[in-house]
């Protein structure tokens, strides 16, 4: 089962699966040394990044990530301005601080970006070595970063979890969905929530939601207020802040444009995706690439839409959180797997979806939405512009916002028959990801990261 708690992390930014996994993959590396007592005996470590996560890493902060996660750092808590600092010590000083001892690791040479080796399981893999004082190897683990902020060790990808928590509704596919919340006489959203309760007590998991939407918010608000150049290298302005204004000033007129709302959906998720970019505090909705999408929704839903309130929040939570597993069971929300479709794609799909169940629609319309989504974001390539979450992705997710609404009603405005099913949709996706030619997805080694040159 794919939870709320697993769709939606609070982490920061830029990238889910370079910043947030590669953080997680490294503490986690530290906990398996600890677990098997060689923490006494380590001297020295040693990190190699393959695959994508070595062509656009750096773009990403993977480096940075790496150095906290070894310093004992997790993505929900830790402080964004740790991450220079830390890497700064590693670059000069030679070192990370682990349960209070200095173990060796120079930022320069101990972390190897390795473009050349063929990565044969996952193309974000990162392989971990921890050395004795006499140069013996204590231990090496591979760990991937499979997308979303999710890892596992290399042999694990793939293979069926060997713990399967049991749950009232093991769901496999959209038509399943529809089927047994029909025979159960249940929304989507209920249905999700009785699994989510063979896990947790229904406080938690409210706890958790509010939490979510609190931490999107207040990502909304700091990129609205924050004008400025985005880090990186490529100078783009931030553009939140201005259009903000803008739209502000435009309250008073008489006249005001008929497209306004766009503009202020538009808004919602280009402020979040300039905070990801800047490294910020982020919610991974399904992905980092892709986190502005559904606070977008979810704020046009709070402030333009009447009678919205708590309830219909989680509604739109649970609801997403029941398509983006299908998305991730069933294809990915990797855009080194199967490129940015999996990604605003299938933050798309669970917004509309998600938007469908706050506005009351019935369970057909909420699966149509979702397919309306995702079909029109079919074959979306990854190429980022110097390997940042910047260029297209941004703008990306303002129009990936758009069109959630969009699809939402049109969905809404028929009565959930159409030709395409959700699970052949998401079977394209998957199948046309497979296809995707390699540069397209998340190496910056083609598409509009070669044709645009770097500053
Ligand atoms: S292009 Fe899409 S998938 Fe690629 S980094 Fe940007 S948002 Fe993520």
């Amino acid at each position: 089962m794919i939870s709320v708690f697993d769709l939606f992390k609070i982490g920061i930014g830029p990238s889910s699966s370079h910043t947030v996994g590669p953080m997680r993959a490294s503490a986690a590396f530290v906990d398996a040394l600890r677990a098997a007592g060689l923490l006494p005996r380590l001297q020295r470590l040693g990190v190699v990044l393959l695959g994508s996560l070595a062509w656009t890493g750096r773009g990403h902060g993977s480096d940075r990530a790496v150095i906290a996660g070894l310093n004992g750092e997790r993505p929900d808590s830790v402080q964004p301005a740790a991450l220079e600092r830390l890497f700064l010590r590693a670059s000069i000083e030679h070192w990370v601080e682990i349960d209070g001892r200095r173990v060796e690791f120079n930022a320069g040479t101990d972390l190897v970006f390795d473009t050349v080796t063929v990565t044969v399981v996952h193309p974000n893999t990162l392989c971990f070595t921890a050395y004795a004082a006499d140069g013996a190897v204590l231990l090496q683990q591979r760990w991937c970063s499979v997308g979303g902020g999710f890892i596992a060790l290399e042999q694990q990808v793939g293979v069926p979890a060997a713990e399967v928590i049991a749950v009232p509704f093991a769901i496999a596919s959209a038509e399943q969905l529809l089927q047994i919340t029909a025979r159960e006489q249940l929304s989507i959203a209920a249905l999700v929530l009785r699994n989510e309760l063979a896990l947790r007590p229904l406080e938690q998991i409210e706890a958790h939601m509010d939490r979510v939407v609190e931490t999107m918010m207040a990502c909304i608000d700091r990129g609205i207020a924050s004008p400025g150049e985005l880090p990186g290298g490529l100078r783009v302005r931030r553009r939140a802040a201005a259009l903000h204004e803008r739209l502000r000033a435009a309250k008073g007129r008489t006249v005001r444009a008929p497209h306004e709302i766009m503009d202020y959906v538009s808004l919602y998720a280009i402020a979040v995706n300039e905070e990801n970019a800047a490294g910020g505090r982020v919610v991974t909705a399904p992905t980092n690439g892709a986190a502005g999408v559904i606070p977008a929704v979810i704020r046009y839903y709070r402030d333009h839409v009447e009678a919205a309130d708590r309830a219909g929040i989680h509604a739109l939570l649970l609801t997403a959180t029941a398509i983006g597993a299908l998305c991730k069971l069933n294809a990915s929300i990797s855009g080194a797997e199967v490129g940015c479709q999996g990604e605003v794609g299938s933050a798309c799909a669970m917004a509309a979806a998600g938007l469908v169940a706050a506005l009351g629609g019935n369970n057909p319309q909420i699966e149509n939405a979702a397919e309306i989504a995702m079909e029109h974001h079919l074959g979306m390539t990854c190429d980022p512009i110097g390997g940042l979450v910047q260029i297209p992705c941004i703008e990306r997710n303002a129009f990936g916002a758009v069109k959630a609404i969009n699809a939402a009603s049109l969905a809404m405005h028929g009565d959930g028959t159409h030709h395409v099913s959700l699970d052949q949709v998401i079977a394209t996706m998957r199948q046309t990801g497979a296809d995707m030619q390699s540069k397209y997805k998340e190496t910056s080694q083609g598409g509009l990261a070669v044709n645009v040159p770097e500053c």
